[in-house]
Order: C-alpha cells, then structure tokens, then sequence
C-alpha cells in the first residue's frame, strides 16, 4: 500500500512540476508579446523630504497591464525574466521610459524630479554598453544625469573583482547618482561603501516595520543613518507606513521617507497631477 501510495505522490509531484514548467514557459511568451504591444508600464512612488510634505524624487515600479488578468506586480514576472535572459529587453526598455517621463516631468515643472529606475545585476554587462546606452539615452532627451537615479542591491556590489565595480564608477562618473536598494538585508560586507561612490541607501522595509514596536530596530536604523552620514551617503527609508515611524525616523535626521503613509505608486498621469504641476490643478 504505501509503495503505490509513494509511487501516486512521486506521479503527483511530477505533475506538478511539469504544469509549473509549462505556466512558465508560457508566462515568457506572453513577456515577449507584451514588450512588441507595449503593455508594460511604470508608476510612480514619490520620495518625500523628512517632513513628508515635498517630493523631489520619485521611484519607477514596473506593472504590466495583461489583457486577461489586469494589473500585475513585478514580483510575479521579474524573477522569470531575470532566469531566462528577458530582463536584458525588459530593462531597457523601463530604461528608456523613465527618461522619457523624467526628461517630460523636468519639461513641465521645470524643476528637477530624480527619477530612480530598479536595476537587475543581470543587466549590468561587462563591456560598458549599459552605461554607455544610460548616457546616450540621457542625451538624446538633453536630461540633465543627475536627475536618474539607479538602483542596485547590495549583493550586486559584493565582489570587488567583478567588472560590475567598474561599470558603477563609470555611471558615477558621468553624474548618474547611485542608490543601494534594500539595504541591510543582502550578504555583503560593507567594503563596497568605501570602494565606490554611494549617494543614497535605502534601508529595507524590514527595519523600519519594527521600528514603532522594537528597541533593536530603532538601533540598527539609528545606526545605519549615523553611518551612512559619516560617509556623505543620503539616506531613504522605505516603507513607512505609520506616523510613529515617520516621527522616529524624522528624528533620527533620516532624509528621506518613502512608503503608504504618504503615497502609493501610481500611473505617470496621476504622479504628475499630484506631484510634478500640483499648482495647476483646478480647485473646484
Ligand atoms: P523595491 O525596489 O524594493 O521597491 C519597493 C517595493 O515596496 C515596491 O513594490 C513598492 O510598491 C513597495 N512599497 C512601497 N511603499 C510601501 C509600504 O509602505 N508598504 C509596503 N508593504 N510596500 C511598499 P513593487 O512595486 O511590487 O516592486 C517589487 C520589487 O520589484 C521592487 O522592490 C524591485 O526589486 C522590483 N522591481 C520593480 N520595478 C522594477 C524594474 O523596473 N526593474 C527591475 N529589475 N526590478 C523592478
Ligand atoms: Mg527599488
Ligand atoms: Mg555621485
Ligand atoms: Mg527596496
């Protein structure tokens, strides 16, 4: 009995797997047509200053509005992009969207928005092309670089020996700020911090959740801004979502909030009403 019941589970689990390779495979195909009709977008979350009210930075969130299953969240189809080559297509062309919406925020405000665009390991080549497609791209639209952001994790950083290193410097170089995206949470040592120029960490929505119950994230946190200050490094709290937290952190001189308590991400027209020209809204 417990033969053919192993034997059900063994054909059980086989199964399974197959419809995973299956969803998969056909999740990638519908990647490739949904980059030919353009059915990727990005929002828009707004950084704010530490008192929540100015926004001066923005993160761009891919979405990919599917024509069956709506609006769909990139921790659903990044990961499979990034397994099978996909993201390459996939990061330029968020790539060359966000400069084009930064390049129109900046036309209409006139003042600076930094745009912050995510950035896959993956996509960092070896050969410099991806910084020197940045700093085309930058200058075909006559943006000023230091109004991108780009954002890596720390685990990209990790080997001093990799050419990724190099290409940082590059893009540092050429006055593209960058941002080390959910800091404290990766299994890098903090060498990299001396070794290239930071401008902004973004401490990771872990720390801050516990920051209104728990005396030992108030430290780290504590901790990593006095850090981060010593070394000339802004510092960007992300997903803070209730005022005690805002009040710790506002105390804490961190410089910049980002998270539910103060806006969603949202679609470029909204992000633009609200935070690019909100002075030429019409009051009703
Ligand atoms: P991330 O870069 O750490 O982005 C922050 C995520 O936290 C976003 O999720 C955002 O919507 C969410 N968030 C912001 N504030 C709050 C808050 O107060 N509470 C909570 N619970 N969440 C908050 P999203 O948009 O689903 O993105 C998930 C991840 O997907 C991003 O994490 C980033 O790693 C990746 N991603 C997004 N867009 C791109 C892209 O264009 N390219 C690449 N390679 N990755 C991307
Ligand atoms: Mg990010
Ligand atoms: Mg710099
Ligand atoms: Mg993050």
């Amino acid at each position: 009995l417990s033969k053919s019941k192993g034997r059900n589970r063994y054909e059980f689990f086989s199964h399974a797997i197959e419809e995973q390779a299956i969803e998969k495979r056909r999740l990638i195909e519908e990647m490739r047509i949904a980059l030919k009709l353009g059915q990727f977008v990005l929002f828009y979350q707004p950084i704010f200053d530490q008192c929540g009210i100015n926004a001066t930075k923005a993160e761009a969130l891919i979405r990919w509005n599917h024509p069956q299953r709506g609006l769909i969240g990139p921790n659903e189809f990044i990961p499979v992009a990034e397994e099978n080559g996909l993201i390459e297509d996939i990061g330029n062309w968020v790539r060359g969207q966000a400069i084009e919406d930064a390049a129109y925020f900046y036309q209409l405000s006139g003042k600076k928005m930094q745009v912050s665009v995510n950035t896959s390991p993956l996509q960092i080549d070896h050969d410099g092309l991806w910084v020197d497609e940045w700093i085309l791209a930058c200058n075909k639209h006559d943006l000023p670089r230091d109004t991108m952001i780009i954002e890596v994790t720390e685990n990209t950083l990790m080997d001093p020996d990799s050419p990724v290193q190099q290409q940082m410097q590059r893009l540092n170089h050429y006055g593209i700020d960058i941002a080390i995206d959910d800091f404290g949470v990766g299994y890098s040592s903090l060498a990299y911090l001396q070794r290239l120029d930071i401008d902004i960490l973004k401490i990771d929505r872990s720390f801050i959740k516990h920051m209104d119950t728990n005396e030992s994230s108030i430290a780290l946190v504590r901790a990593i801004i006095t850090m981060a200050h010593n070394l000339k490094v802004k510092v960007v709290a992300e997903g803070v979502e209730t005022e005690g937290q805002h009040q710790l952190l506002k105390q804490l001189s961190c410089d910049y909030l980002q998270g539910y308590l103060f806006a969603k991400p949202m679609p470029s027209k909204d992000f633009i009403d609200q935070y690019v020209t909100p002075t030429l809204l019409v009051t009703e």
